[in-house]
């Protein structure tokens, strides 16, 4: 592999500059109305999803076969340096997590009927679905201690549990939960992945979970829900019985390097934020990009996000060749995470109090940011998955090779 081999090809240049000119033209201008989280903004964000359809952007991190536009990683990689760079763009060109990850298990993973009944109304923006599987009382890290549990009862499953940090579940049609049906399998055999209808008696959307004291709406929720005598044909059971680990894996992996290529786009956005905004202002006597420690961050910020974006890309372009890139994706998760955690940080310190206001988007995008060190693993834990592989390589003598 060649740095050339990262770059995008002619066409996905222009469509990403077709997508630039969106974001120019309907995204940028309108993300304070949107961010109001209002009747009027719901309204301006679903005529935006009917333009951005029309336009040819919809779905683009899906293959043409399960209803989007997409055309591999790297190519979705390249056009996130744009969609990343504001909180709800993703939402308008519908690859917003978690429908997106959604979108993808039930295109792998789903029978003829479940494909006609979830995937197509989910990929074609209709609806709405969640991702159930953290819960309050056990570490999300550690799922093999999940407590909810499906019972079979003829042909149904009959779920009771308690989850929290189910993402979008306020408003959404369906969610993919997460639950024991074998507590004597081993660890990794206990758990299956059950589709249930948001209709279905005994499943209680109990509250948006305020995350950094925003509660959200819709979308941009984070709900406690509680399944109670649950009741859901065994037909809609999502893979495998057993299987839920494994498709879980097979679902946060793209998730995880979905969420950095978004970051990309939100770094590059506050480090530019942070150096033109050090040209214009000017303290004790000299512009702010004068002082030496200013200079440091941003050459500090150049320095990271290049590795970022380069990291990203190459695990992209392996994705696209066959490699499941899971040493590769651990590591942009943990690394990328912290480098958008500090440029949005020093850009903020550069704004001094402005930063802290709604005049720039800086402020929300910390606020987003912060969560990226702990959903889809905490930083800890990939760093735990990439020294254990690595360990595991030199253990057995083969050693550690850096392709
Ligand atoms: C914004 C946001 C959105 C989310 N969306 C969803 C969603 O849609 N669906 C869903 O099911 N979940 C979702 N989650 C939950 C997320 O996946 C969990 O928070 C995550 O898996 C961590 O679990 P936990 O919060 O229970 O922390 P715990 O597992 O209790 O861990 C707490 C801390 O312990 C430390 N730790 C854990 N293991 C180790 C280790 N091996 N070594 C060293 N330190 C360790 C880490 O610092 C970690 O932050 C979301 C979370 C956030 C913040």
């Amino acid at each position: 592999m060649t740095v050339t081999d990262l770059a995008p090809t002619h066409d996905i240049a222009r469509l990403r500059a077709r997508y630039r000119a969106f974001m120019e033209e309907h995204i940028y201008p309108n993300e304070e109305a949107i961010g109001r989280e209002d009747d009027e903004a719901h309204a301006l964000v679903e005529s935006l999803r009917e333009r951005a359809k029309s336009e040819g952007f919809w779905a683009p991190h899906l293959p043409p076969e399960a209803g989007g536009t997409g055309s591999g990683f790297l190519a979705y990689a390249h056009l996130n340096e744009e969609i990343g760079r504001s909180t709800w763009a993703q939402y308008v060109f519908g690859c917003q997590a978690p429908d997106a990850g959604n979108g993808e298990i039930l295109h792998m993973f789903g029978t003829p009927d479940q494909k006609e009944r979830f995937l197509a109304p989910l990929v074609a923006g209709e609806v709405r679905s969640f991702f159930s599987m953290t819960e309050p009382e056990v570490p999300g890290s550690d799922p093999t201690t999940l407590r909810t549990r499906a019972v079979r009862d003829g042909d149904d499953w009959v779920i009771d549990g308690h989850k929290w940090f189910s993402s979008g579940a306020d408003g959404a049609a369906f969610g993919i939960v997460m639950a024991v049906t074998d507590p004597d399998a081993a660890p990794h055999a206990r758990a299956t992945q059950i589709l249930v209808p948001a209709d279905t008696p005994g499943v209680d959307v109990v509250r948006p979970v305020p995350v950094m004291g925003h509660a959200g709406r819709g979308w941009s929720t984070h709900c406690e829900v509680r399944y109670t005598g649950v009741r859901v044909p065994v037909a809609n059971t999502l893979g495998a019985e057993g299987a839920g680990f494994m498709i879980a894996q097979k679902r946060l992996g793209p998730g995880r390097i979905h969420h950095v290529m978004r970051w990309l786009g939100q770094m590059q956005r506050a480090f530019e934020l942070m150096c033109r905004y050090s040209l214009e202002r000017e303290a004790f006597g000299s512009p702010l990009a004068e002082k030496q420690t200013v200079q440091n961050w941003i050459a500090d910020s150049a320095a990271e996000i290049q590795a970022c974006r380069l990291m990203t890309l190459d695990a992209a372009h392996k994705i696209d060749a066959g490699d499941e890139a899971r040493v590769e994706v651990s590591i942009i998760k943990f690394y990328a995470a912290r480098v958008l955690n500090e440029v949005i940080d020093r850009a903020i310190q550069v704004h001094g109090a402005r930063g802290l206001t709604d005049e720039t988007p800086l402020a929300t995008m910390s606020m987003m940011a912060r969560g990226g060190r702990i959903y889809d693993g905490p930083d800890e834990v990939h760093r735990m998955v990439v020294a254990r592989r690595i360990l595991k390589a030199f253990r057995s003598g083969e050693g550690w090779s850096f392709s």
